[in-house]
C-alpha cells in the first residue's frame, strides 16, 4: 500500500520516544527522554506536558489512574492531576551512569523496561520486570542499549531489541508467570547504517520496528520476513505505536539528527490493527 505519514503539528521535543496510545483518554502519550518530559496529545489536538524531573525513557498507563514511568533512577508513578512523581522501585542504584530506556506492559500488567549506560558502554545495561507488587526482577543481563519490547498476539512470544546487535530477538514467553526462555534471532536489519529501536506488534503478529539512522519503520511478518517499509522523513526514527479508535493508525516518533533540529511525531494509516497497549496493574 502507499504510505502517507503526516507530521503531527506539535512540539514533540528533541528526543521523542515511546508513543503509548491510551484508549480511555483518546490520545497518545510519548516521552522526550533527555528533557525529562511526558507529552500527551488528545483527539482534539490539545497537547499537555508533565515534567518527570529526570530523564524518562518510557511511559505506560496505570490501571488505578495516572502513569508509570521508566526514569533514570528506576520506576516511578506520575499523578496527572498534580504533576507529582513518586518512586515505585529503584533500579541499578550502584550504576549512576545508567538510565532506564524503552518499556511496555504485558496483558497481565507487568511493566518491562530496560537500561543503558549514558555512554552506551557495551553490556552495561539490562532488562527488568516490574510486577504489580512493585518487586523488580532482572530478566536479561549484559544488554547495551535496551529498546523495543512487545508480545505476539497469543503472548507465547516476547520480542526484544538490544540496538547494537542490529537484530530483533524473540523469546518464548510464559504469560502466567512473566518468565522468558529460548532467546534466538527473529529478524536482522539489512542495513549497517541503521539500528533497531522501538517496536509494536499488530493483530496479525507482524512486528513493526523503528530504525534509528534508517529513516524508516520496517514491518516483519510473524515468520520474521521483511514485508513492508514505511519511509519516514526523519533519519533517527525512535519508536512506533498503534492508536486511534480502531487501533489502526501508526504513531511514529523521530529524534533530532541529520537534517532535523527538532524531533517529530508522525501519524498514518497502518492498514492493519495493532494490539492494545496494556496498563501497569500496580
Ligand atoms: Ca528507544
Amino acid at each position: 500500500m502507499a504510505w502517507t505519514l503526516e507530521r503531527v503539528p506539535v512540539a514533540a521535543g528533541t528526543l521523542p520516544e515511546g508513543p503509548h496510545w491510551d484508549a480511555a483518554a483518546g490520545g497518545v502519550y510519548w516521552v522526550d527522554i533527555s528533557a525529562g518530559r511526558v507529552h500527551f496529545l488528545d483527539g482534539s489536538g490539545e497537547q499537555r506536558t508533565w515534567e518527570a524531573g529526570q530523564p524518562v525513557g518510557a511511559v505506560a498507563g496505570r490501571a488505578g489512574g495516572g502513569l508509570v514511568l521508566a526514569v533514570r533512577d528506576g520506576f516511578a508513578a506520575l499523578d496527572l492531576a498534580t504533576g507529582q512523581t513518586s518512586a515505585l522501585a529503584g533500579v541499578e542504584p550502584d550504576r549512576p551512569d545508567n538510565r532506564m530506556n524503552d518499556g511496555a506492559c504485558d496483558r497481565a500488567g507487568r511493566f518491562f523496561a530496560g537500561t543503558k549506560a549514558e555512554d552506551d558502554a557495551p553490556g552495561a545495561g539490562a532488562l527488568y520486570r516490574l510486577d504489580p507488587d512493585h518487586v523488580v526482577t532482572l530478566i536479561v543481563a549484559d544488554v547495551t542499549i535496551s529498546n523495543g519490547i512487545g508480545w505476539s498476539p497469543d503472548e507465547q512470544l516476547m520480542y526484544y531489541v538490544d540496538s547494537p546487535t542490529r537484530r530483533v530477538d524473540v523469546f518464548d514467553y510464559d504469560p502466567a508467570g512473566g518468565a522468558i526462555g529460548g532467546r534466538r534471532p527473529f529478524a536482522r536489519l539489512p542495513s549497517a547504517d541503521a539500528m533497531p529501536d522501538g517496536l509494536a506488534v499488530d493483530a496479525e503478529g507482524g512486528v513493526w520496528v523503528a530504525l534509528w539512522g534508517g529513516s524508516a519503520v520496517h514491518r516483519y511478518d510473524a515468520a520474521g520476513r521483511l514485508d513492508q517499509v514505511v519511509e519516514v522523513p526523519h533519519v533517527n526514527v525512535t519508536s512506533c505505536a498503534f492508536g486511534g479508535p480502531g487501533l489502526d493508525l501508526l504513531y511514529v516518533t523521530a529524534a533530532a539528527g541529520p537534517g532535523a533540529a527538532e524531533g517529530a511525531l508522525y501519524l498514518g494509516p497502518a492498514g492493519v490493527a495493532g494490539l492494545p497497549a496494556y496498563p501497569f496493574r500496580g
